[in-house]
């Protein structure tokens, strides 16, 4: 078995094609007719453009505007006046152009390659393909063709580029293998795009494997089986058509409301850490944002974004979402979430530290700088605030007077926001399950982060795997913290929603449903998942689920029970 990184879900099963790079050889050599160098260059631009724009088109068609923007963007790259000019520069001091494409690609191949940014580097990657398509023209050489393979074709290459990646025929190719690229690399994108299980960066694949042998692909854990036994043919094949069939299953339910089987209905919104990502939570047919991680924002820079920035942030994920809610959580730095310049000193103990809301009602004007951002934002849209780690009532009485503050300065400079924005408590940490009467009267609702609070609970660090048998939300007392939570959020008239991961998590739904949690917010690729667990349920069996499972003594019992039963 090869090991890569998986992509691409799903599995594929099918015979190795491999596409040997092409050779690009030429001898670098002085010209004499610079004029007639030029045109030869820009005619071999001319062309690439052209057949680029082609193979743009054919994507936009088959896989959809955003991966035609990846070919698309090649065209730019090349027809850049700086690109271009530096080229033909070159050209002008009487090099053939073969030698001055390369060049040039290669200044801009190394200045992205050294960044050591994932998004960056693949720039890295574009620019190589335009080199390949614009020397590979200049040399008449012929092109692979991809768009010839047969049916049932495991793609074996180096590198998958955007362009390779416009002669796949869906129907075609059933696996990706290559041997650079990373989960965020075009040709993940691509491949994810296109539905193919790939496995990237498995080393010596188009040496090591053979055109015409059977292997099998799976893209969600990065093998690759070689040499398959039949009864491992037999055992994928099946794995393969419950993959495809549940992903069917679950497309029917896009665009259908969130619900029990006894039509009562749930919110079900998407956790996100960009203004992209809310892109990212409309496509995966997520209902609102429940949780936006404004870490980001703060993060990979040397300085504190201004207020303007932030607006425009929050205002930009606002407007994508078109009016559904967006609950923006405020700086939830310390812990495991480090920003260097704040200049945070050392802590013996991080996770119990100066952190989140604490640091930021001693750092007000950093605070009330952010909160003005949201209520800005709050113009544009249907925003609600959250404040992170919440330990006691005078920490969300702070947090509100700040807000009221904010307001009246708005309010005296003229500016726009939601007079009756909802402010609202992450209940993370065991206090704030403990107290969870007491802020329900005075927070307009809950979100509960399971992540944080089954850490607090259990006293076991999320990231430590020894004592990670301990750190379940199906603990018992974490259970109760959550049905105390979700009880006195409704004892008080407020929605109470989960932001942590658990929300996500099949064995929690029922019980979560029992307990009257109205709103779920998960990653935006579990969203159909959690649609249809929920939709298993109605309240009457998820109620005999959780009156067993409560009355229940030990993690291990539970988890043997929920196993029978989900
Ligand atoms: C949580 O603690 O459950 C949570 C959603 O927040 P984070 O993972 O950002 O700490
Ligand atoms: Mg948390």
């Amino acid at each position: 078995m090869l090991k890569g990184i998986g992509a691409s879900d799903g599995y594929g099963i099918g015979r190795v094609m491999i596409i040997a790079e092409q050779t690009l050889e030429y001898t670098p050599h002085e010209i004499s007719d610079v004029d007639a160098e030029l045109a030869r260059y820009r005619a071999a631009v001319d062309t690439f453009c052209d057949h680029t724009m082609e193979q743009a088109e054919n994507i936009r068609q088959s896989t959809g505007e955003k991966e035609a923007e990846i070919l698309m963007g090649h065209i730019a790259m090349i027809r850049d006046p700086f690109m271009g000019g530096e080229i033909e520069n070159i050209i002008k001091a009487e090099q053939c152009a073969e030698a001055a494409v390369d060049q040039i690609c290669k200044m801009f191949i190394d200045m992205f390659s050294a960044t050591g940014d994932d998004l960056t580097m693949q720039r890295a990657a574009d620019v190589r393909d335009i080199r390949d398509g614009v020397i590979g023209i200049l040399l008449g050489v012929q092109e692979v063709k991809i768009s010839d393979a047969p049916a049932g074709t495991v793609l074996v290459v180096k590198e998958l580029t955007p362009s390779m990646t416009a002669g796949i025929k869906k129907d075609n190719i059933v696996g990706i293998i290559t041997e650079t690229g990373s989960q965020t690399s075009h040709s993940a994108i691509l491949a994810r795009a296109l539905e193919i299980p790939a496995v990237l960066s498995v080393p010596g694949a188009t040496t090591c494997l053979s055109s015409g042998e059977m292997v099998i692909v799976d893209g969600g854990k990065g093998n690759v089986e070689t040499a398959p036994s039949e009864d491992m043919i037999a055992d994928y094949t099946q794995k393969r058509d419950a993959f495809l069939r549940e992903k069917r299953e679950l497309e029917s339910l896009r665009g259908k409301p969130t619900a029990g089987a006894d039509g009562i209905e749930y919110e079900l919104f998407c956790n996100i850490g960009t203004p992209k990502d809310a892109t990212k939570a409309m496509e995966a047919d997520g209902e609102g944002v429940g949780l936006f991680r404004t870490e980001f924002l703060f993060m990979d820079r040397n300085q504190l974004p201004t207020e303007d920035e932030q607006f425009e942030a929050y205002k930009q994920a606002s407007l994508i979402l078109k009016g559904k809610p967006l609950i923006i959580r405020t700086l939830d730095i310390g812990g495991d979430k480090e920003i260097p310049y704040l200049g945070l000193a050392k802590e013996e103990n991080p996770f119990m530290g100066f952190r989140a809301i604490r640091y930021c009602l001693k750092n007000r004007d950093m605070f009330k700088s952010q909160i003005k951002a949201i209520l800005r934002a709050s113009a544009f849209g249907d925003i609600r605030i959250m404040f992170p780690l919440i330990t006691a009532v005078e920490e969300l009485r702070q947090g509100r007077e700040l807000v009221e503050e904010a307001k009246a300065d708005l309010k005296a400079s003229g500016i726009a926001y939601d007079e009756n924005i909802q402010v609202g408590v992450m209940t993370e940490t065991a206090a704030s399950g403990v107290i969870a009467d007491l802020l329900a009267k005075e927070a307009d609702f809950f979100s509960i982060g399971t992540n944080d609070l089954t850490g607090y609970t259990m006293a076991a660090d999320r990231g430590n795997g020894d004592v990670g048998y301990l750190y379940s939300p199906l603990q018992p007392s974490v259970l109760r913290m959550i049905r105390r939570i979700i009880a006195c959020g409704r004892a008080e008239g407020i929605p109470v929603g989960m932001c942590g991961e658990a929300a996500a998590n099949p064995k929690m739904i029922p019980l979560l449903i029992s307990f009257g949690l109205t709103e779920f917010s998960v990653s935006a690729p579990s969203v159909l998942r959690v649609r249809k667990n929920i939709s298993k349920w109605t309240k009457a069996e998820a109620d005999a689920i959780a009156e067993k499972v409560m009355a229940m003594t030990t993690e291990a019992e539970v988890r043997a029970y929920l196993d029978t039963v989900v």
